[in-house]
């Protein structure tokens, strides 16, 4: 339980779906438009062939392909967002296969939130603000600092206090709203360092933006209560290196289309998602788990965005991302 001897509070995972535009090449294609949404929270394979009764899919949010980034922010990312002011740590992810949307719809969430958070510090004169950023890139199980590439591979310690720490990870304090923006375009330039040499790069990487946001009370009362948590906005590698088969349903043996982190990941919310909190939760079989540990489960908030293209062409994909996101429920 907590300090205040209230019972922690478990939340379950907001799992919002966002369906992009068909894309000028799907169009030119000819590709055909597979799923409808008949309301907000379903999302309907059309079944062209109408051989079997249309499957229905219900989430938390489903985003048609007309709904704006800010709609998707605020109702697919905001209030958890949002927690990290109040000393909850938050984690944002965004799921799905390469090309379905998922590092145009987080820089969205991101500079939203960025938005919100400087808003909040505004309107919040009695408390003191310090905010620091960190982010890296996980590629291969390597851990690259996105603010200073030349570092190298960084490593990962057990701190007795902390948890999983990233070994001379750069934290920088942000002077404003203005400063994080460029920060954030830091990390985004690095981050397509080695994507023409390796043109799957961004397929396989994950991205990690941590804000960590705390705050005090500006009066000296003698109870000075602070805040501190963060807030990890998570771009993950393409859903389709989380498929343990291919098409025919066997294993696959070629090592390379596995992502080991992304596989530890779908496990762990499962787990999460599945009420076993306090079971055996694999947090450590990955590097992408061991660093968001303290920031899934427990007493953090998370929410999933999955994105996905709304064409036939695409339709297997889209239903193991759906299925992904069903079991995060
Ligand atoms: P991913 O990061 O999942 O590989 P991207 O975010 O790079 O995919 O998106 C692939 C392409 O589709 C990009 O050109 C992007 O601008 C475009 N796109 C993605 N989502 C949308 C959307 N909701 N509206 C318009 N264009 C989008
Ligand atoms: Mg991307």
């Amino acid at each position: 339980s907590t300090p205040g001897g209230s019972k922690v509070r478990e939340e379950k995972i907001l799992v919002t779906v966002r369906i992009r535009p068909l894309s000028r090449k799907e169009q030119a294609l000819y590709d055909l438009i597979a799923w409808d949404c008949p309301d907000d929270h379903t999302i309907v394979f059309k079944n062209p062939n109408h051989e079997r009764p249309a499957t229905a899919y219900t989430f938390d949010q489903v985003f048609d392909p007309t709904c704006s980034t800010q709609r998707v922010y605020e109702e697919g990312a905001k209030n958890v967002a949002l927690s990290a002011l109040m000393g909850i740590n938050a984690t944002i992810f965004v799921y799905g296969q390469t090309s379905s949307g998922k590092t145009f719809t987080m820089r969205g969430i991101t500079e939203n939130a960025v938005k919100d958070i400087y808003e909040h510090i505004k309107n919040t004169q009695e408390r003191e603000f310090i905010l620091k950023i960190s982010a890296l890139e996980i590629y291969n199980e390597t851990v690259i600092d996105l603010l200073n590439r030349e570092s190298g591979p960084l490593r990962l310690l057990d701190d007795p206090e902390k948890g999983t720490i990233v070994e001379k990870l750069v934290e920088e304090t942000i002077k404003d709203s203005q400063h994080l923006r460029h920060l954030i375009g830091i990390c985004e330039a690095q981050r397509q360092v080695g994507e023409t040499a390796l043109n799957d790069k961004s397929s396989r990487s994950h991205q990690i933006i941590r804000l960590t946001i705390e705050s005090t009370l500006r009066e000296n009362s003698g109870r000075v209560k602070s805040f501190l948590a963060s807030l990890n906005l998570v771009d993950l590698a393409g859903s389709e290196r989380a498929s343990q088969t291919n098409a025919g349903g066997t294993r696959l043996k070629e090592g390379s289309h596995i992502n080991r982190s992304l596989l530890t990941l779908t496990t762990v919310i499962r787990k999460l998602s599945g009420g076993k909190r306090s079971g055996h939760i694999p947090y450590r079989d990955s590097k992408l788990t061991r660093i968001l540990q303290h920031s899934l489960g427990g007493n953090a908030r998370t929410a999933i965005i999955c994105t996905m293209s709304p064409a036939l062409s695409h339709v297997e994909q889209t239903k193991n991302t759906l299925s992904f996101a069903t079991s995060a429920k």
